[in-house]
């Protein structure tokens, strides 16, 4: 793990040398990609939208620019070269190349990846530490872990009576488990346990309406798997807010949970709020009225490029110290690692700097701050 970009250029400020060292646990990433894929599906891969705009190209973006600014270099261009300059260049060095180079330059030391999406286009957690220089556990998504019982079971009982030891068993080695209800029902659901009668019917009635190839998008089936991730005891990570284009956003507000945020509290298991934009200052709120609740702003990040900063700092208004974590929520395209750590560490050495040199904060809590955000808060959370 070597951080290519220590000088204190990159990263200004009394932070600098401390913001540039700190071994990042990305709490919520996905594999880099396997192999090269052409410039239109690239383009897709750098926006959230289902697919390309009908004008222009994806790099004229906050996160275009800061690919051409930061990654270039890397790939031995001139900073801030052409989109069209960056796309040969990438594509003579290859995947591989481009993996070794983007990743082995992001400095995170550990990645917790989520392998529950699109798993064979992406590396597998142990290829991605491999390439990245770095160590990676995994989560597991509750919803695949359902989807491939599915395949196997024929009928609700069978599934409702299969399921928490199907999941104990995809889970041993993981360190958390992830729901992405607020995709497929919105977190405006039904907050309460389901009673098994009514899963074994909602299950009944997916397996009538798609044999053998399931999606699950029952609120029924969607809540009693959460209920289920509870059970399993493991910190469990809600994708919120900003994502897939399947849902309404305002529905996943994560604001919306807190009828089943008060009833998860007493278990104790950590509910860990991920990425959040635009809504992370809800989720600062959440992380400081409930014991369990953590969240990070990965995602918006390197969407924002030039901007992140001001999400950075919107992170650090009334949530606790030590209930945020630092993720990417990279997935596929390895600018996408490399560009939310370094992102992050330009945004918080900005804003906390900024403290230190008014006289707000002293310089070793705001030392401590980062280690807590960086790294430690992951390690304790997640047992690392
Ligand atoms: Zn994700």
């Amino acid at each position: 793990m070597v951080n290519v970009y220590a000088d204190n250029q990159t990263y200004p400020g009394p932070l600098g040398e401390t913001v540039a060292g700190l071994p990042l646990v990305d709490h919520h990433v996905h594999g880099a990609l396997r192999a090269a894929v052409d410039r239109p599906t690239f383009e897709s891969l750098i926006t959230e939208g289902p697919k390309p705009h009908s004008e222009g190209t994806a790099f004229d973006s906050q996160v275009g620019f800061a690919i051409r600014r930061w990654c270039a270099p890397l790939l031995g261009l001139q900073p801030h070269a052409t989109a069209d300059e960056y796309w040969a260049r990438r594509c003579e060095l290859g995947e591989e190349a481009v993996n070794r180079r983007l990743l082995g330059a992001a400095g995170t030391g550990t990645y917790l990846i989520e392998t529950g999406y699109l798993g064979d286009a992406v590396l597998t957690p142990e290829e991605h530490a491999e390439a990245a220089r770095a160590a990676a556990r995994e989560v597991v998504r509750l919803e695949t872990v359902a989807e491939g019982l599915l395949g196997k079971v024929d009928s609700g009982r069978a599934f409702v009576a299969e399921y928490p030891t199907v999941l104990e068993e995809a889970s041993r080695a993981a360190v958390g488990t992830k729901s992405i209800i607020a995709y497929r029902a919105g977190f405006d659901v039904d907050p309460a346990r389901p009673e098994d009668a009514e899963v074994v019917k909602a299950v009944d009635r997916l397996l009538g309406s798609a044999p053998g190839c399931v999606r699950v998008d029952d609120p029924v089936v969607l809540r009693y798997l959460l209920w289920c991730g509870v059970d399993r005891g493991l910190p469990l990570q809600l994708h919120s807010g900003y994502g897939d284009p399947d849902l309404d956003l305002h529905r996943a507000n994560p604001l919306l949970l807190m009828p089943w945020l008060r009833q998860v509290e007493p278990t104790g298991v950590p509910v860990m709020l991920l990425h959040n934009y635009p809504y992370h200052r809800e989720a600062g709120y959440l992380a400081q009225m409930f014991d369990n609740v953590y969240f990070d702003v990965g995602l918006g990040l390197f969407y924002s490029g030039s901007q992140s900063a001001q999400i950075v700092a919107e992170s650090l208004e009334v949530a606790p110290f030590t209930k945020q974590l630092y993720s990417s929520d990279a997935w596929g395209p390895s600018e996408l690692h490399l560009l939310g750590a370094l992102l992050w560490r330009r945004g918080i050495a900005r804003v906390v700097g900024r403290w230190v040199q008014e006289g707000e904060w002293a310089l070793h809590d705001a030392e401590r701050v980062l280690n807590l955000i960086g790294h430690e808060n992951a390690r304790r959370v997640y047992r690392l």
